[in-house]
């Protein structure tokens, strides 16, 4: 498996796509697992990780999900896509969708940035604007589907995204030496990727990988825009599912959510691995964004700037310890989304 070219298609045995040969690849996955020790010795943390998915094609880590949801979609002889997305699931998706040769609608709220309305136009998608935030655009998007019968992506309505972000957890395995870390910081709008990495965990202890539940997992941190905070609220309120989050509103688009799909799934896997759920404001993020650069050379994005803001937050209440291992994942460029 390792021999295999560093994408996420060398776990493929572990990926619902059947035969190789409807494999839509433009080498996303393998990105790598950067030590950042001066940003740690900032924070006081020397054992801090920031796994850089802004590595990936389009920028953004939606180009797993959206790889395995086209190639399987190939796979099962799909006509074409329609999309509700903040921004950056609509531009992979019209990357992959061309790469496929197939035609893709992607519906976005008219406030989403710039860049992802471009991608998505280059790349010879059809790019709907709609008035509101994504949940307005996934009505959109799902009258059309229906009416049409084309392959919806949305976020958790099909199975496959998440098998594509699954693919992180077994990369964060690799990349440290198979021991887990001790915190995961993910900073969750849909939340695939957080369940998705459970999900991995999971996978690997069946197959003999790592050592049982009971011995060590890491604690799960979701990070949420506190100008859209829907789990975060409910984890806090001690619910099982969150309430529609009014008013949303926040500059990271990623986290523009105000309603996840997978609300119940979410806060089962914050819960299971004894993980925690914080806001930051978005000056937070700006300043954390700044900080990663400066000490890193890191370009994050917004919302990959909120697991070091969440990060601070969770160092000074004495929830994260100075010795632990930590993983903060930047889940986009800020080359993307320049402020
Ligand atoms: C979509 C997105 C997120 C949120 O990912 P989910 O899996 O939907 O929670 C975070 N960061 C960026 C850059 C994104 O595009």
């Amino acid at each position: 498996m390792l021999a295999r070219p560093n994408t996420m298609w060398r776990w493929r045995e572990l990926l619902p796509v059947r035969d190789e040969l409807h494999i839509v690849t433009l080498a996303e996955g393998g990105t790598p697992m950067l030590h950042a020790p001066h940003l740690g010795r900032q924070l006081g943390l020397p054992n801090l990780y920031i796994k850089d998915e802004g590595r990936n094609p389009t920028g953004t880590f939606k180009a797993r999900g959206i790889g395995l949801a086209v190639s399987r979609a190939v796979e099962l002889g799909v006509r074409g896509f329609v999309i509700p997305t903040a921004g950056n699931a609509g531009g992979a998706l019209a990357a992959y969708a061309a790469r496929a040769g197939l035609a893709a609608h992607v519906f976005m709220p008219v406030g989403a940035p710039p860049s992802n309305q471009n991608e998505v136009k280059m790349a010879g998608a059809f790019l709907h604007l709609v008035q509101g935030l994504i949940s307005d655009a996934g009505r959109e998007s799902a009258a059309m589907a229906h009416a049409s019968g084309l392959f919806d992506v949305s976020t958790l309505k099909e199975p496959y995204r998440l098998e594509g972000k699954k693919t992180m957890g077994f990369e964060i395995a690799l990349d440290l030496g198979w021991q887990l870390p001790d915190v995961i910081l993910y900073p969750t709008g849909g939340g695939t990727g957080l369940i998705g990495i459970w999900k991995a965990f999971d996978e690997m202890e069946q197959l003999g990988w790592i050592g049982a539940r009971s011995a060590r997992r890491p604690r799960m941190v979701c990070v949420q825009a506190a100008g859209c905070a829907p789990m975060v609220k409910a984890f806090q309120e001690g619910r099982d599912h969150c309430e529609f989050f009014a008013g949303a509103q926040t500059q990271a688009a990623g986290l523009r959510v105000p309603k996840p799909l997978g609300d119940r799934l979410i806060l089962r896997t914050i819960r299971e691995s004894n993980g925690t759920a914080v806001g930051v404001a978005d000056e937070e993020m700006m300043a954390a964004r700044g900080m990663i650069a400066a000490a890193e050379g890191i370009q994050a994005c917004l919302e990959g700037a909120a697991t070091v803001a969440a990060l601070q937050k969770l160092l000074a209440s004495g929830w994260v310890k100075s010795d632990e291992r930590v993983v903060c994942l930047n889940t986009g460029t800020g080359l993307k989304d320049p402020v």
